[in-house]
């Protein structure tokens, strides 16, 4: 079985009771980046696919920013499950899903891993201060970190976009150059 048959047919934690689909997350196993967001939203959710919706068109638009397409880069969730309501995922939701994450880290390899927002990045790197930490380098457990803001933090609010758009040159001219 592969690993997006075991995660689509995963009942480890509670969130699969009201999934529509599990999201196992999409891209590369081949490349060097791996974005990685809290957890699924409705769109995605219905889709079965990461950041669709309009945060995904916003993610879509800072790749390109980055000389990057989604076929370039691997996407994914801490969680693989949609919380109901877009709750926060519970700490015993994170645990019992983290093997899926590792397994997928441990394929892809990856040069460095982008955070998608406070929860993701507060799942590498402890609690707090995404508008302190993004855009800068974070080396943790041998693992190369960049923290970004959430694409939907910029839907919200959009003086965000420009200070994503320089994160994503950054990560073209300082990470992947
Ligand atoms: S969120 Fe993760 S651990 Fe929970 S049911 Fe879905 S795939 Fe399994």
């Amino acid at each position: 079985m592969t690993i997006e048959e075991r995660i689509s047919n995963c009942t480890r934690c509670r969130l699969y009771k009201n999934r529509t689909n599990a999201v196992p997350g999409e891209g590369t196993y081949d490349g060097e980046i791996v974005f990685i967001g809290e957890g699924p939203g409705k769109k995605e959710d219905e889709l079965g696919r990461p950041f669709v919706g309009r945060a995904g068109e916003l993610l879509d638009e800072l790749l390109f920013v980055a000389g990057l397409k989604r076929e370039d880069v691997f996407i994914t969730n801490v969680v693989k499950c949609r919380p109901p309501d877009n709750r926060d995922p519970r700490k015993d939701e994170k645990k019992a899903c983290l093997p899926y994450l590792r397994k997928q880290l441990e394929m892809i390899k990856p040069r460095v891993i982008c955070t998608l927002g406070n929860h993701a990045t507060s799942h590498f790197l402890g609690s707090g201060g995404i508008s302190k930490k993004h855009g800068k380098v974070f080396e943790k457990d041998g693992l190369t970190i960049v923290p970004l803001y959430h694409p939907a933090a910029a839907l919200y609010n959009p003086n965000l976009k420009e200070v994503m758009e320089e994160d994503f040159k950054f990560i073209k001219n300082k990470i992947l150059t």
